[in-house]
């Protein structure tokens, strides 16, 4: 398992980083934690001539709330997820979604921004962050710009990101009082990709109504999946058993999986439905209802 040639590139700046993407077109990939790009490079299920390492421009690593927002460097690690308070006690979900990646070794160097710049519709943050309604701010060289999450997977490990730019930051918007959010994996074995996987997020309403809702599905289709149906019909009711079975329901009529080794389209939809209604009662139970 060795790469084919390639040339490597450690720039300190953005700027840099942004002018050899550039100047190598097609040719240049990002490298950041390197967990899903090398791997794909040594089997040559991929290819790329230059190699432009973000791992040495300050800045991007960081965990921090502001502007009603928390807002996460591109390159910040799994594993400083997992350790974050912030996140343990603020955005459960997100824990929950990092514990579950792979391994403490993988986790180590995988980035966030790694996790949704690669697409694959199998990697556990992407669902998360449909549900919390995340952004993803770029730059490159014609500036910086965000790109609402829903936009952003635009088809099987491609994304809205232009050649030449940078994910540099996912802006989660502050959750108001009486929200709760959990991502909820099925794996055949600890640290492998998900057989299905659900994230749900819930603000309640004084009245105990469901104010507002995201729920994103894992392993699902092509891209990461936002179940609107289920999302729509939660939408401002009293979230009882009956209502929770009914959006699951539709979240598992959204599911379009492929069959693989994993399971056959019915086993994971039937899994995706299970999953959403675990991850609904889960967020609930955080909410506060
Ligand atoms: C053994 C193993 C098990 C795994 N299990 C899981 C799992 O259970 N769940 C899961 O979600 N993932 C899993 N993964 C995949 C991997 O952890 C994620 O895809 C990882 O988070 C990628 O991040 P990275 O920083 O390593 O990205 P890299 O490998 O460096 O890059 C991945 C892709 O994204 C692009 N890219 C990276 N960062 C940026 C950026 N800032 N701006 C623009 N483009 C960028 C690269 O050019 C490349 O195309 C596993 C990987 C391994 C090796």
């Amino acid at each position: 398992m060795i790469p084919a040639p390639f040339d490597y590139h450690a720039p300190e700046t953005l700027a840099d980083a942004i002018a050899l993407l550039r100047r190598h077109g097609d040719d240049a990939k990002v490298l950041s934690g390197g967990q899903s790009l090398l791997p794909l490079l040594k089997l040559r299920m991929g290819w790329a001539g230059q190699l432009i390492d973000i791992g040495r421009i300050a800045g991007l690593d960081y965990i921090r709330e502001e502007n009603g927002f928390l807002k996460i460097g591109g390159r910040t690690r799994e594993s400083a997820l997992e350790r974050s308070d912030l996140i343990r006690q603020r955005y459960p979900i997100l824990h929950d979604t990092a514990v579950v990646i792979a391994d403490p070794l993988v986790r180590n160097r995988a980035t966030v921004g790694g996790n949704l710049a690669h697409a694959d519709p199998a990697n556990d943050h992407p669902a998360t962050m449909l549900a919390l309604r995340a952004e993803v701010v770029a730059i490159g060289g014609r500036g910086m710009r965000v790109i609402p999450i829903d936009q952003f997977f635009t088809g099987l490990f491609t994304t809205a990101l232009a050649g030449d730019e940078i994910l540099i930051e996912i802006r989660v918007p502050t959750p108001p009082a009486g929200s709760g959010g959990a991502y909820v994996k099925l794996e055949r074995k600890v640290g492998d990709f998900a057989t299905a996987a659900a994230a749900a997020q819930v603000t309640l309403a004084a009245d105990g109504t469901v104010e507002r809702v995201g729920i994103g599905l894992t392993a699902a289709g092509p891209t990461p999946i936002r179940a609107s149906a289920a999302e729509t019909f939660l939408a401002g009711k009293a979230p009882d058993a009956e209502v929770i079975a009914e959006a699951a329901r539709l979240a598992g009529e959204a599911a379009m999986p492929s069959p693989d080794r994993r399971g056959s389209v019915e086993y994971k939809r039937n899994m995706a439905r299970v999953l959403t209604g675990r991850a609904l009662n889960r967020a609930l139970e955080r909410a506060g209802g």
